[in-house]
């Protein structure tokens, strides 16, 4: 197996065009091989679109694919984010819960335009020329028009005020339950994983509690190192993953050049890969 032996580079979680990155899959392919990856993560929001282009891409650039998504789900209002991996894309509870998701976020997304408009010069057709045909649109994507419209240098900006969850202008979107959704996933064949439980900067953190219930319906692992993690973060997710008998991953969560996020930023062990393949209903898609 070429993705196994101690020198893999491994970065299971990442973005493209088919949700809120900036990279084709095949491009995300390209800068995995040029990052020197052997396994890529292909991770994009509530889609899984991305997929067979990906994965037309596996020979020429000789980079393994691990086929995800990342689930998005609400607790009381706090979103918490769901990897969900080589689970059978045509199941029909996911897919169910993803178009609900996709339905509500453009809602949600004209109601923030809306209201943004009345302080910047975007209209939601602006948005759409930035989101995907059928797909999650979210926050970045917003960014992006408020970029072109001149009000921001970069998305990061826009998501320190006008995005931001306590600002004037966020509203929220229809979510999954995360126990439901830790359930949906291991029905579909999918491992479930808890992308940056701790990423503190964006909102209010997920009781722990809440991740105790996720765990005990089925959880099988921790995103521990991500770049939204303090160190203290990932010593204590390590902490529960360790006494829970969980996985433990690393990520990037590249977002093309819609994060300063790089390819290979964080990595996750080859074992714990495999152990993910040996859970999931698909494989990993090889040379
Ligand atoms: P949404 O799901 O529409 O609420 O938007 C959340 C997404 O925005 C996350 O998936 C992040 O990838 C992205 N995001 C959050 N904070 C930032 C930031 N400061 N700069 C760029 N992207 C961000
Ligand atoms: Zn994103
Ligand atoms: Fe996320
Ligand atoms: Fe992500």
């Amino acid at each position: 197996m070429k993705y196994a032996g101690e020198m893999a580079l491994i970065d299971p979680h990442t973005h493209t065009l088919e949700s809120d990155g900036t990279d084709t899959p095949t491009e995300l392919m390209q800068n995995a091989a040029k990052a020197g990856l052997d396994v890529v993560g292909l991770t994009d929001h509530d889609v899984t679109h991305g997929w067979d282009e990906a994965t037309a891409a596996v020979s020429e650039t000789g980079v393994s694919l691990l086929r995800g998504m990342e689930m998005s789900c609400a607790w009381n209002g706090i979103t918490v984010h769901l990897l969900s991996y080589l689970h059978d894309p045509r199941n029909e509870a996911l897919l169910a819960a993803a178009r609900k998701t996709i339905d509500s976020r453009e809602n949600r997304a004209r109601i923030m335009v809306e209201r943004l408009s009345v302080d910047y010069p975007i209209t939601w057709e602006d948005v759409l020329n930035f989101a995907p045909e059928d797909g999650a649109v979210g926050r970045p994507h917003i960014a992006d028009a408020l970029i072109a419209a001149g009000a921001f240098e970069n998305r990061n900006q826009a998501f320190e005020w006008a995005l931001h969850p306590r600002g004037p202008y966020y509203y929220h979107h229809w979510a999954q339950d995360p126990i439901v959704a830790v359930q949906q996933v291991r029905a579909a064949g999918g491992v479930p994983i808890i992308a940056h439980p701790r990423a503190r900067m964006r909102q209010k953190l997920l009781p722990i509690r809440v991740l105790m219930d996720m765990i005990d319906a089925g959880l099988a692992g921790i995103e521990a190192n991500h770049p939204d993690h303090a160190a203290r973060d990932v010593k204590f997710l390590r902490e529960i993953s360790a006494e829970r008998g969980l996985l433990v991953t690393g990520s990037s969560d590249y977002h093309g050049t819609g994060k300063p996020n790089w390819l290979g930023q964080n990595t996750t062990p080859a074992e714990v890969i495999q152990e993910i393949e040996h859970q999931g209903t698909l494989e990993i898609v090889r040379p």
